[in-house]
């Protein structure tokens, strides 16, 4: 086990770095963070910040000089980076299962030979790919196999001609083509599995997206008890598959009444942050037990919770009217100290607790109509 006050290293100084490192350093442990933007959320609070790229091999020795384990808050950190760092200290999760998780057809072809349901897909690699599209597929998803993220790098396709135009559009990358299914929710469990390979899962979050954003999540999620049962039972059961030593994300798609993963994150996730002040332990927390091999913590809610994301709309007529959220005493505000709000960018989220997740939901939203009055105008 490594104890405080060793040093732990950061691959990404985004929003997710940064509670990491709030959780370590209650914890009594240092953190290293590797970001090349000056202004890194993470950065800001680290004990050290090295603003270099993430493959630059002396800031990776200097990270595995000073660090006694090492791990990422980005699936798309160079796995190369990951596997290097591998032979001078612990790299948790590695570098093998977050290559998986970083392309989606490799994704995909993971869960499918492991018998885990996905929806109907298609690789799209190459142009000539666009013409063998079975017509069962639209309307569809076509869907960048790497670097997408918030919806980004997707385009809704209901032809073959808009497959064509929609994959070079994206810039002729591989893809892949899904078909979009009908939804009644979705829903998502963080799970994390220790060195030991003990796995453990927070309970399920339902999440209504935005404009492929996450706008809210509502804990414990709405549905029936035994879906939720298979949820994480099916992300613990996919972190084991992985072999997978740390905390990863698995969102899934709920439809028909039945459960299709939808993707893998390899790392906490927007739609655990509500575990920050409603659970035993917190997502990041975990993720700092599983870094240092310490036992997992518990995972229970100790309240309904419902969180709220705060994009850079929230921004639009200047400083938002932050008396709105601490008039609420039920809400916790988390800001990520980003500086600039830009549309669609997350700069912090509100959790709200409540005696039922109707009731948190109810609050979370009077405070949002008082926080953004005219939040549906431009939250496009
Ligand atoms: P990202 O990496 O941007 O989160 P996702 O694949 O999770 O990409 O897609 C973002 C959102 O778009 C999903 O949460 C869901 O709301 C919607 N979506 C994606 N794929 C499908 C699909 N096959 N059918 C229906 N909705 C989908
Ligand atoms: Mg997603």
């Amino acid at each position: 086990m490594i104890f405080p006050d060793a040093m732990l290293g950061m691959l990404g100084g985004g929003q997710l770095g940064r509670m990491f490192t709030l959780a370590a350093h209650a914890m009594g442990y240092r953190v290293a963070v590797l970001d090349p933007d000056p202004f890194s959320p993470a950065g800001a609070i680290a004990d050290v910040h090295l603003r270099s790229a993430y493959q630059d091999r002396e800031a990776l020795q200097q990270l595995a000089d000073s660090c006694a384990a090492v791990t990422t808050e980005f699936e798309n950190v160079p796995a190369e980076s990951l596997r290097w760092l591998a032979a001078h200290c612990a790299v948790r999760p590695t570098a093998e299962s977050v290559a998986v998780a970083q392309d989606r057809l490799r994704e995909k072809r993971f869960l499918l030979q492991n018998g885990f349901e996905v929806a109907p897909f298609k690789p799209i690699e190459r142009a000539e790919d666009c013409a063998e599209i079975d017509p069962g597929l639209f309307p569809g998803i076509l869907k960048r196999a790497r670097f997408g993220y918030d919806g980004k790098g997707q385009a809704r396709v209901d032809t073959f001609g808009e497959v064509a135009s929609a994959f070079a559009r994206l810039g002729s990358e591989p893809c892949v083509l899904e078909k979009r299914l009908a939804l009644d929710c979705e829903v998502s469990v963080v799970a994390a599995r220790g060195p030991d390979g003990t796995t453990r899962s927070f309970p399920v979050a339902e999440n209504r997206h935005r404009h492929g954003i996450l706008d809210v999540s509502i804990v414990p999620a709405r549905v029936a008890a035994a879906l939720a049962e298979r949820a994480a039972a099916c992300a613990q059961a996919i972190a084991v598959k992985l072999g997978y030593c740390g905390v990863l994300a698995v969102e899934f798609f709920v439809t028909d009444g039945g459960l299709v993963v939808n993707e893998i994150a390899p790392r906490p996730h927007n739609s655990g942050h509500y575990s920050i002040d409603a659970c035993v332990v917190s997502q990041f927390e975990q993720q700092v037990r599983t870094l240092c091999g310490l036992p997992l913590g518990d995972t229970r809610l100790l309240s309904p919770a419902v969180m709220v994301n705060l994009l850079g709309e929230v921004w639009h007529g200047g400083e938002p009217r932050w008396d709105t959220v601490f008039g609420c005493p039920e809400a916790k505000l988390h800001l990520y100290g980003k500086h600039e709000a830009r549309a669609g960018r997350k700069m912090g989220h509100y959790t709200v607790l409540g005696e039922s997740a109707d009731a948190a939901l109810a609050k979370a939203l009077t405070v949002r109509s008082k926080l953004c009055p005219d939040f549906g105008l431009h939250a496009a």
